[in-house]
């Protein structure tokens, strides 16, 4: 699993990319703001950590910008201070956890595997998204009474995308995950044949495309009940 760092002091940049890689991780790094947007935004990493202080643009905006676009990566932010009104300002912008530097390594390692971990569980009700339901032992998609079977590759695709709720799944992470990164995909297709199995079952949700950028599901009833 590769990880995002935003860091733009070149000495802790590589401390982080050494111990995230002493981990098991990979590490990419962005010594500015706008770079590491253009990576984030990018798709593909399981976590990002972000220092609030950067050139070009701080990591309170850079976050604040991810999830402005829709994008659920998790977020770790880092800073040297530690005031509270830091703090809320990270808690904020939407970042999942907040540390202060100094910090133990160890510490550092146990908050990113929590973070992964917990984007990568589904809801506790199962899979499950406006009136369908994905049984992830015989892969059936379900609406009421009637069921369709996916293929393996339509399940990882439904999976992903449950596993975000109405959020957008990066087209980046879906390539990492089912297509081992590859360039030459037939993903639009997977996603048309789940279009036409929603259409089947006659479910109210739908697959939205954001040209460049990835794949969310979207649900008419709530979209209506929270104004979007
Ligand atoms: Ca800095």
């Amino acid at each position: 699993m590769k990880v995002l760092l935003v860091e733009d002091e070149p000495r802790l940049a590589e401390a982080l990319a050494q111990l995230l890689r002493d981990g098991g991780w990979q590490a990419d790094t962005a010594a500015d703001g706008p770079s590491g947007l253009e990576l984030a935004r990018s798709g593909g990493y399981a976590a990002a950590v972000l220092d609030v202080m950067l050139p070009g643009l701080d990591g309170f905006r850079l976050c604040r910008t991810l999830r402005e676009e829709g994008n659920s990566l998790p977020i770790l932010m880092l800073t040297a201070r530690s005031d509270l009104a830091d703090k809320v300002a990270g808690l904020d912008c939407g970042a999942d956890d907040y540390m202060t530097k100094p910090f133990a390594p160890e510490e550092l390692m146990a908050r990113l595997r929590a973070l992964v971990r917990r984007q990568g569980e589904p809801p506790a009700q199962g899979l499950a998204f406006a009136d369908l339901r994905l049984d992830p032992t015989t892969h059936a998609l379900s609406r009421g009474e009637k069921s369709v079977q996916l293929s393996p590759k339509e399940f990882g695709l439904l999976r992903l995308l449950m596993a975000k709720g109405g959020a957008v799944c990066p087209k980046g992470a879906i390539l990492e995950q089912l297509w081992n990164g590859a360039e030459d995909n037939n993903v639009e297709a997977y996603i048309s044949f789940l279009r036409k199995k929603f259409f089947y079952l006659g479910s109210r949700a739908s697959i939205a495309t954001l040209r460049k950028v990835g794949y969310r599901l979207e649900d008419p009833e709530e979209g209506a009940a929270s104004g979007k």
